[in-house]
């Protein structure tokens, strides 16, 4: 074989395009009922769209993005993630004349360079929601409740809800003078990763995974205790609301998440079942981005769950959904007799029922092979004697009961036989 996919990358076959399909309609099902419609954005968008949102010293700026010239030199990034995007076309498409708040949801693939591994891909698919113009906390609590009973609905049991709060722009700069401090006074005891975040991004040192680091950081101050009365009090409503909602939640007051736009409330659900990649879904609120990305000051919130991630945790709770690819009937025919197959063939397609033949020429032994190969529930012979009576017969293939059927017959006795 000359090539192969690239690294990071996956082929979806057909038995997992099913499952994936499962999954898109409960989410769909269950997203629209909370007042969410779909979108979907271009594959790739001006790169200073990201730069600006995600932010210029976020890991995806950095080192993540797939970022090339097109033709005409513009500088352009495949998505990394969907929320960016979805901001830039409510503003493009003024999408607060059409729905105020406006509530949108997404399934799509993102791009990012980064190490695969299980878990982490470079080709990966999300399922996001967004949501503009909407101010209070019963909204951030209303996401997270959404994300929640997504999984339930999927049967998942075994994970756990962290919320946050990171303040917002009064509060978070006094904090990081704080947490720089802190950080300064231990700065040689840092990896060397957390140093350079020192420098970037402090809040990001919460995100390292070495021991070391996290056992410097336990005595380091931490947002949620630094943060505003405003932010205090908005925290304080999601909790409630949360509880009110009977949603299991702990406060994880180092969960800050690697995006720059996030302000107040930030979440994750994660898994015990999945190793170092733990986060199935993540979200939060981002006040700041649409005013970033040039709209007017307007309420944001959104999260993202990782496809891959959510059918590895579906598989670890042997939950996968069932699949079928069987079909109903396979037309096994003698020899000369292929065009009758094609002409009935046809007539059961186009009444909807899951039809194979054979195209190559093969014995009536190796068809009826085929026919249990592809879990036909019926199988159709189509023979000399028979067909001289303008007949078929039907093989029931797991009795192997049959039965004499005129063709003009053929499809109601097919559906009885089928339902
Ligand atoms: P983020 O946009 O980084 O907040 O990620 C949201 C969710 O997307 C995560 O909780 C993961 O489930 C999933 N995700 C993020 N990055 C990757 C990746 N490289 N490969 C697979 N899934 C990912």
């Amino acid at each position: 074989m000359n090539y192969r996919k690239i690294k990071g990358t996956r082929d979806i076959l057909p038995e997992e395009f099913k499952q994936r399909e499962f999954i898109y309609r409960k989410a769909r099902d269950l997203f629209e009922s909370f007042g969410f419609l779909p979108i979907i954005t271009p594959v790739f968008e001006m790169t200073e769209l990201f730069v600006r949102s995600i932010g210029e010293a976020s890991d995806i700026v950095q080192k993540e993005m797939y970022t090339f010239s097109d033709r005409s030199g513009r500088s352009l990034t495949l998505r990394p993630e969907g929320t960016a995007p979805v901001v830039r076309a409510y503003l493009e498409n003024n999408l607060k004349d059409w729905r105020n708040p406006a509530k949108l949801y997404y399934i799509l693939p993102m791009y990012r360079y980064e190490r695969p591994q299980k878990g982490r891909l470079r080709e990966f698919w999300q399922i996001g929601v967004e949501v503009f113009g909407a101010p209070g906390p019963d909204v951030d609590s209303e996401i997270i409740f959404l994300m929640v009973e997504f999984f339930k609905r999927l049967g998942l049991s075994n994970f756990v809800t962290e919320i946050n709060t990171i303040g917002c722009r009064e509060c978070r700069p006094v904090y990081l003078k704080a947490l720089k401090g802190y950080i300064a006074g231990h700065i040689d005891r840092f990896c060397e990763n957390c140093r350079q975040r020192y420098l970037t991004n402090p809040l990001r040192v919460f995100d390292c995974k070495q021991e070391s680091c996290n056992l410097l950081l336990d005595e380091a101050p931490l947002i949620t205790d630094h943060v505003c009365d405003k932010c205090r009090m908005h925290f304080e409503g999601v909790k409630s609301y949360l509880d009110k909602l009977s949603i299991n939640f702990t406060v994880n007051k180092r969960l800050v998440r690697g995006l720059d736009y996030y302000e107040k409330t930030t979440f994750e659900v994660k898994s015990p079942l999945l190793g170092a990649q733990s986060a199935i879904g993540g979200g939060g609120r981002y006040d700041p981005l649409i005013e970033e990305c040039g709209g007017s000051p307007t309420h944001g919130l959104g999260f993202a769950i990782g496809v891959e991630r959510l059918l590895l945790q579906l598989e670890e709770e042997k939950l996968l959904p069932e699949v079928k690819t069987g079909i109903d009937v396979y037309i096994v025919s003698y020899k000369g007799f292929q065009d009758k197959a094609f002409e009935i063939a046809n007539m059961l397609r186009l009444a909807g029922f899951k039809t194979e033949f054979d195209y190559l020429g093969r014995s009536m032994k190796t068809q009826f092979r085929q026919a249990d190969k592809l879990e036909a529930k019926i199988a159709l012979i189509i023979a000399p004697e028979e067909d001289a009576k303008g007949a078929v017969r039907l093989r029931n293939m797991a009795s192997g009961e049959e039965e004499l059927v005129k063709v003009e017959d053929l499809l109601q006795k097919i559906k009885k036989k089928i339902i």
